[in-house]
Formats: C-alpha cells, sequence, structure tokens
C-alpha cells in the first residue's frame, strides 16, 4: 500500500475526509462483548426454545428503543441511519433465523450469533448500500449478545476529556450524539471517503481520517495529533506545541464558518457553488446556504421505500417541492433516476445482475423502459413550470455519445436544458463529442473513481485507490474540463471531490466552471477558493496532476497554497 503504510515510527498515514487539526489522548472504541461474560451466560438455562425466544424478543425490543432514543437525539443523515439500524434490529426475517437456530437446540447467544451471520453474508453478496449496512449488523449483534448476557452496551466509551476517537470502523450508532468538545477528531483504521464515519464526521464538523493502517495498535492514553487535511496521525508530539496547531486550526476553521459568498478566487474569477439535494426538506435547507442553486438533485433517493412508480403527479408535487426554494433567479440540476447498484428501487431496478455497478443502472434502465424515464421528465417539466424555476436536467451513468444525443433531444423537447454527467471513463474521453449534443457536462467523481480505477467505492479496503485525488481520475477531469472550456459550455463537478477546499483549487485551475458539495462543505471551500488567485489555481492542477500518488498530490498542492 502506498498510502496507508506508516512512513516514519511515529505518523500514521491514512485517508483525510474532513479537515482541520485536533490532538488529545487515543480512546478506543470497546468493540466486542467480553468472551468471559459469554462464558459465564453459557445457554442461559432456559425452560425451552421458546423461553429462550422470548427472551431474545426483549432484547430486541431494548436494543431497538436505545437506536430510536438516539435517533431522536440526532439531526439529519444520522437520525436516518439510526432508524434504520432499529428497523433493521426487529427485522422479522432475523428473528425466523434466531428462532430456527434455537428449535435446532442452539443457546441464545450462538443462535443470534449464527442468524447475524447468515444475513452478513446475504448484505455483502448484494454488495453496495447494502454490504455498507454490515457495520450496522455487527453493531446490532453485538448490542443483543451484551444485553442478554447483561454486560453494559459496546461502543464508544465516554470521554473524561478532550480525546481522539480510534476505531476500526464505526457504526451509525457508535457516532451520533458525539459531543464534539470531548471527541475531537475520529481515525479508524478502516473505511473510505463514502463511509457512515465520513459522512457523520462531516456533518459534526470533526477532523477524520479514515483508512489509517496501524493505528487500532496505537495504545489507550498515547497522545496523538490528528491533521484530517494531510491524513496524518502524529504520536509523541509536544502537547504545548500541539496546542498552538490546534488553536490557529479552530480559528481557521471559524473563519471558513462566516464566508458568506459569492464565490470567486481572489483576482475576481466567479465559480458557482452549488448544493447537492436528495428531497424537499434538503432543498429548503440548502437554500439558506450561500449557493447559487442545486447542482444534483438525487431525484433516485425520493423513491428507496417505494415498491411502485410513483404518478407523473405525485411525482411533480415531490420534484416542486425541491425546486420552489430556488424560483428566486437560483436554478436547480434534476438528476433523472439513478436507481441501481446501491441504489436498489424496487419499480425500477433488475434483481439478479452478476455484477450490479456494472449492469443496468441509471440511464441504462430506460433502454427497455422509455416510458419509465418519459414519464419523469414529463413530472420534471411540470415542475419546473408550476414553480418558474430554471431547471436543468441530466442523466447518470451515460457511456456513448448516441445515448447524450437521444436523452438530450427528450429533454429538449420538454423545453428544457439537457446535460449528462460524466461518470464513466468512456464520457470523459469524448466529452468534446458530448458537448456538442448537450448544454452541459457534471463529472460524478465518486463513479469516475470506481470506473477508471476498478475499485468498488464502498470497499472499505481500498480507500486508497477509491481516491479523487488519483491522477488518472484528475487526468480525465482534465480533459473534460478543457472540452468544456474549447466549447464554451459548463462543466462542473458534483461528487464528492468537490467539497474538498484542496482539490477545488485545483479543480477551477482546470477549468471547471462549478462545484456542487453537501451544503455543509459549501463555506469552507467558498472561502478557500477566495484565498487563491487562477494563477495559483492552476498551479495546483499541475502540481495533483503531476503527482505520482493522491498524497503526494495533497502534499504539493497545501504547500503551493502555504498550508
Ligand atoms: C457521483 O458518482 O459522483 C455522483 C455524484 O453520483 P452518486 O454519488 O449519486 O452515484
Ligand atoms: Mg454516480
Amino acid at each position: 500500500m502506498t498510502t496507508s503504510a506508516e512512513t516514519s515510527e511515529t505518523t500514521l498515514r491514512g485517508t483525510p475526509v474532513v479537515p482541520g487539526i485536533a490532538a488529545g489522548p487515543v480512546l478506543h472504541v470497546r468493540g466486542e462483548v467480553s468472551p468471559d461474560a459469554i462464558e459465564r451466560f453459557g445457554d442461559g438455562d432456559f425452560a425451552d426454545a421458546g423461553a429462550a425466544l422470548a427472551a431474545y424478543d426483549e432484547a430486541v425490543g431494548a436494543v431497538a428503543r436505545t437506536y430510536t432514543d438516539k435517533a431522536d437525539a440526532a439531526q439529519g443523515a444520522a437520525a436516518e441511519v439510526l432508524t434504520a439500524s432499529a428497523g433493521l434490529a426487529s427485522d422479522k426475517g432475523l428473528r425466523s433465523a434466531v428462532a430456527k437456530n434455537l428449535e435446532s437446540g442452539q443457546g441464545v447467544v450462538t443462535a443470534v450469533q449464527g442468524a447475524v451471520e447468515q444475513f452478513v453474508t446475504i448484505f455483502t453478496n448484494m454488495g453496495g448500500l447494502m454490504a455498507e449496512r454490515v457495520a450496522d449488523l455487527r453493531d446490532i449483534e453485538r448490542r443483543l449478545v451484551a444485553h442478554l448476557v447483561g454486560e453494559p452496551a459496546p461502543g464508544v466509551p465516554t470521554p473524561t476529556e478532550p480525546s481522539v476517537l480510534v476505531a476500526e470502523d464505526l457504526a451509525p450508532s457508535d457516532t451520533s450524539g458525539l459531543d464534539p468538545d470531548l471527541v475531537t477528531a475520529l481515525v479508524t483504521e478502516r473505511g473510505g471517503a463514502t463511509s457512515h464515519t465520513a459522512i457523520i464526521a462531516r456533518q459534526l464538523g470533526i477532523p477524520c481520517v479514515v483508512g489509517a493502517a496501524g493505528v487500532l495498535s496505537v495504545p489507550e492514553g498515547a497522545f496523538v495529533v490528528v491533521d484530517g487535511e494531510a491524513g496524518t496521525i502524529e504520536q509523541g508530539a509536544d502537547p504545548e506545541a500541539a496546542r498552538d496547531r490546534v488553536d490557529e486550526s479552530r480559528r481557521l476553521r471559524a473563519e471558513l464558518a462566516g464566508w458568506s459568498g459569492p464565490a470567486a478566487t481572489s483576482d475576481g474569477l466567479p465559480v458557482k457553488l452549488l448544493a447537492n439535494v436528495a428531497d424537499g426538506p434538503s432543498a429548503e435547507s440548502a437554500s439558506e446556504e450561500p449557493v447559487q442553486g442545486v447542482g444534483l438533485f438525487r431525484t433516485e433517493l425520493c423513491f428507496l421505500n417505494r415498491r411502485d412508480e410513483p404518478s407523473v403527479e405525485e411525482q411533480a408535487d415531490i420534484y416542486a417541492e425541491v425546486l420552489a426554494p430556488y424560483s428566486d433567479g437560483r436554478y436547480v440540476v434534476v438528476r433523472t433516476l439513478d436507481a441501481g447498484s446501491d441504489k436498489p428501487i424496487a419499480f425500477a431496478t433488475r434483481s439478479g445482475e452478476e455484477n450490479p455497478a456494472l449492469g443496468v443502472r441509471g440511464l441504462r434502465l430506460s433502454y427497455d423502459n422509455p416510458g419509465l424515464m418519459d414519464r419523469q421528465l414529463d413530472a420534471i417539466a411540470l415542475a419546473a413550470e408550476r414553480t418558474g424555476t430554471d431547471t436543468r436536467v441530466m442523466a447518470p451513468m451515460v457511456a456513448t455519445v448516441t445515448e447524450a444525443a437521444d436523452f438530450a433531444g427528450r429533454v429538449r423537447d420538454r423545453g428544457l436544458k439537457a446535460g449528462v454527467m460524466v461518470e464513466i471513463p468512456s464520457a470523459a474521453l469524448l466529452a468534446h463529442r458530448m458537448l456538442q449534443v448537450v448544454d452541459f457536462l457534471s463529472i460524478g467523481t465518486n463513479d469516475l473513481t470506481q470506473y477508471a480505477m476498478a475499485a468498488d467505492r464502498m470497499a472499505t479496503d481500498l480507500a486508497h485507490l477509491t481516491d479523487p485525488w488519483q491522477p488518472a481520475v484528475l487526468q480525465l477531469i482534465a480533459i473534460t474540463a478543457h472540452a468544456g472550456t474549447e466549447a464554451g459550455k459548463p462543466v462542473g463537478v458534483c461528487g464528492e471531490a468537490a467539497a474538498d477546499p484542496l482539490l477545488a483549487t485545483a479543480l477551477i485551475g482546470m477549468g471547471i466552471s462549478s462545484l456542487s458539495m453537501a451544503a455543509r462543505a459549501v463555506r469552507p471551500v467558498g472561502a478557500q477558493l477566495g484565498k487563491v488567485s487562477l494563477d495559483t489555481c492552476e498551479a495546483a492542477a499541475e502540481a495533483a496532476l503531476g503527482a505520482p500518488d493522491p498524497m503526494a498530490g495533497r502534499a504539493a498542492v497545501r504547500e503551493l497554497l502555504g498550508h
């Protein structure tokens, strides 16, 4: 491994996901229930399988309640994942598997462990988002077993002083409700840039490094300095000197949070900053941020729990809720359904594909079901007309110029501007020809990275490859941006890469005209861009493109920016 290996006796490296410097003693997350307690409990001495199942039901009730209590105290993405965990703990299929194991004479702890193992295998084989939920299943298992044997719930111990939390990977129940005054940074040995840990750390504004090999061996209580921009965990630093760095970083972060737009480089090149949204409420709250609109409305996220396709009318109502807050002259880019792979939608996704990430997902679903896309476009056009919002439409997973031309025709027939996402290397390589048939391009760096590097974006062991700083990925972005400049048409970035203030400078230097990101990331990105000239952005682009690997790219750009 190049990026996550130990580089010196005292510094470990991982993938930086939330910038900022923090320091403190290491606090390990208690992962497992004590084996002694499990042995003492044995088979629990239940009268029969029915009594053991009743104890299981009681444990499920208690564990589900813990999740819902935490969900009530949390907000946004954290609340959603905790509610989902409460549902998973009470799952009927899981209960049936436990009951079957009990009937066959197993003790209740073994029955729970076996049933969870069965589900872990199923989820892992499904891949994508379902595989991501394995960490949640393991968390449920630990909590159920702890409750059954009468041990305290495993997870995050309450820090007695500001500490750096270190874990193999974190479940949502671990990270929700964390007090940022007591947990100053998160570091995990596994997990990638899109893991729950990363999402929640970003929401809390806590510096975070994931995929840091070797961090679990750092002893509890050892003083470490975590740099969430450089991706380093330093051991043995002088606490006094570290305090100055931490204070300076805090001051800088407070300054970034106060940035209020509009975005431009220090020498006046305007940059459009946009929000990624999932539904009406997220669109509404993002509209309060200094954004010029929405660069990515992921429509499929509105339908994750729907069995049947909503009618055109119902869809129009949902889309209008997202468009309405931007009827003040701002614009919204609506993406047509990106169902399939990690986002299974009951009424659209094919089942039983061998390799769903390379299968019939996104635009490809319209090959044998064009009505699905046409009805969605009708609904988008209706919502645009009702709200009066400047509405543009783009398709995900476009591989060929013919697909782009066909899609653009359907969108323009409805009086709207048409674009396509660049998520497949073929689309980047042919960007100049794509731009002959569409009005704009939007680069989805999450999938572009996955497909350029042949590395599953959810794979927790491949964080060093699923990194948009990979020079090959940057090269594809540069080709696409250059095509936009030549054609005089906008080319934006709407993947996670846009939320990285450091990388944003390089993207602007390549000629990218807009950056769309989680609303929370907008201010730090805007503030960073305001500090650099276009020349520096161009130098940052050159440095990142010419670097041998992501870590070297980050280091070169940080040096250029004087970080
Ligand atoms: C992307 O692939 O970068 C993207 C923005 O789409 P999604 O993350 O929804 O696949
Ligand atoms: Mg994508």
